[in-house]
């Protein structure tokens, strides 16, 4: 008897045994790693998303208790980790690579989808996606990427947006086989050697679509990234509030440099060396707003711009951080594809024109914006006009209702200053899809 239950338990122990090896030595690829895990959370006790990830990271280097939240900073070699803001036009699209880990943050427009860079980089897993919020320039080119690149994991705000991108792309999300994840303030994963921490939005609801953007901040050794989609003043100072560390080193400009955020005091507390400004060259919204290259400059940040050097790469070693060409501190704002004459007020218009009443877009103001989100942006118009440029131009059209007026009609006095935009010649409003005012007949 006693031999023969030692038999048993013998054999027992072996099939133990196999079953072990074939949970835990599966082949080292990423993406068995990845759906592993993410079958496993279904089963396991529900932790928390940030212990998941972490999960997936420990098995893959050392089997230590994945409960610390913080990345645990190696005192010896860390693999480079390399930022890449792709030019993508009119959009954003940012591609982190660190050893074989890589996450991309937005994919550009359908028109200007990174997936062609991605191809370049032979990158064929993306752990991570991000989804910043449901607008066209940065979900739209994420289409052909969830379509084609396997992804670990997507993260994207709880909000929905009536338009054909963005049922395309979550349908798009829902054939692909990723675990799809909604953005918690706090929530930490690890990517290599390098962790990002959610810290936007905080907030359920807002009116504009571009608050809702997920902002997280990227730690690699003693270097740190800040990446903001398009979130305006209202999250900013959400996040001001919060009292997280938003301290970094590198800061992707909110909005591609629009004057609907990128405060001062939103500067001044990320405090960074270096900027990068996404945004196409002769956009139709006159992005980057000059104040805001003023309000950088008057902080001592090297600013770096997709529209006028194309993609941008950073390389951290976790010491430094070095960059693939120099900074352009030029103050060069967009200007609205409209006349020269755009251009000639923009750069004889004093450089420090009031900061307070030219920044004055103030949370009221912004309440009181209901943006019409629900308009791609790449068919918007403009959607914000430098106030220096208003006081000449013959005509002021209104991005929100797409009408156009004579300077001086009563509807103008009534518009939202965010949604004056001035122009400068007639048959140019008529091309840009802009309808005459049926009061003041321009
Ligand atoms: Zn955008
Ligand atoms: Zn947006």
């Amino acid at each position: 008897m006693k031999k023969h239950n030692k038999i048993i338990l013998t054999f027992l122990a072996l099939i133990l045994l196999l079953i072990g090896c074939s949970k835990y030595d599966r082949p080292e690829t990423k993406k068995a790693s990845v759906s592993e895990t993410t079958e496993s959370i279904t089963t396991e006790e529900t932790t928390s998303e940030k212990t998941e990830s972490e999960k997936t990271e420990s098995e893959k280097t050392k089997k230590t208790t994945a409960v610390a939240a913080t990345k645990e900073i190696k005192p010896k070699h860390l693999e480079k980790l390399e930022v890449h803001f792709l030019d993508v036009g009119q959009g954003d699209s940012i591609l982190i690579k660190n050893h074989d880990y890589n996450m991309l943050i937005d994919g550009g427009s359908q028109d200007q989808s990174s997936y062609n860079y991605l191809q370049d980089q032979n990158i064929d897993f993306l752990d991570y996606v991000i989804a910043t919020h449901p607008h066209e320039d940065h979900i739209g080119g994420l289409i052909e990427i969830v379509e084609n690149i396997k992804i670990g994991t997507i993260i994207m705000p709880n909000v929905t947006h009536t338009s054909e991108t963005f049922d395309h792309f979550l349908t798009s999300v829902a054939f692909s086989g990723a675990k799809v994840l909604q953005p918690a303030v706090g929530d930490i994963y690890n990517l290599g050697d390098a962790s990002f921490t959610i810290i936007a939005p905080i907030s359920d609801s807002y009116e504009d679509l571009n608050n809702y953007s997920i902002a997280l901040k990227l730690n690699h050794g003693n270097n740190s990234f800040l990446f903001t989609g398009d979130i305006e003043v209202i999250s900013e100072s959400e996040i001001i509030n919060s009292n997280q560390d938003i301290t970094a080193d590198v800061l992707k400009v909110a909005h591609h440099g629009s004057n609907t955020g990128t405060t001062d005091q939103f500067i001044k507390a990320v405090t960074p060396s270096y900027a990068i400004i996404s945004c196409a060259k002769d956009n139709s919204y006159g992005y980057p707003n000059l104040e805001v290259l003023q309000r950088l400059r008057d902080n001592n940040i090297d600013i770096y711009r997709t529209d006028l050097q194309k993609s941008i790469i950073a390389s951290s070693d976790g010491k430094s951080i070095s960059f693939n060409q120099n900074p352009n501190n030029e103050l060069m704002a967009g200007t609205l594809p409209t006349t020269e004459a755009i251009q000639t007020v923009t750069t004889q218009a004093p450089l420090s024109v009031e900061p307070q009443a030219t920044s004055a877009t103030t949370i009221e103001q912004i309440t009181q914006t209901v943006v019409p989100t629900s308009v791609p942006p790449t068919t918007a118009l403009a959607t914000e006009a430098p106030t220096t440029q208003s006081a000449v131009a013959p005509y002021i059209g209104n991005a929100n209702t797409g009408k156009f007026h004579h300077s001086n009609c009563s509807s103008v006095d009534q518009m939202n200053p965010n949604n004056k935009v001035p122009i400068f010649d007639r048959n140019t409003a008529i091309d840009q899809g802009y309808v005459p005012c049926k009061r003041c007949n321009p």
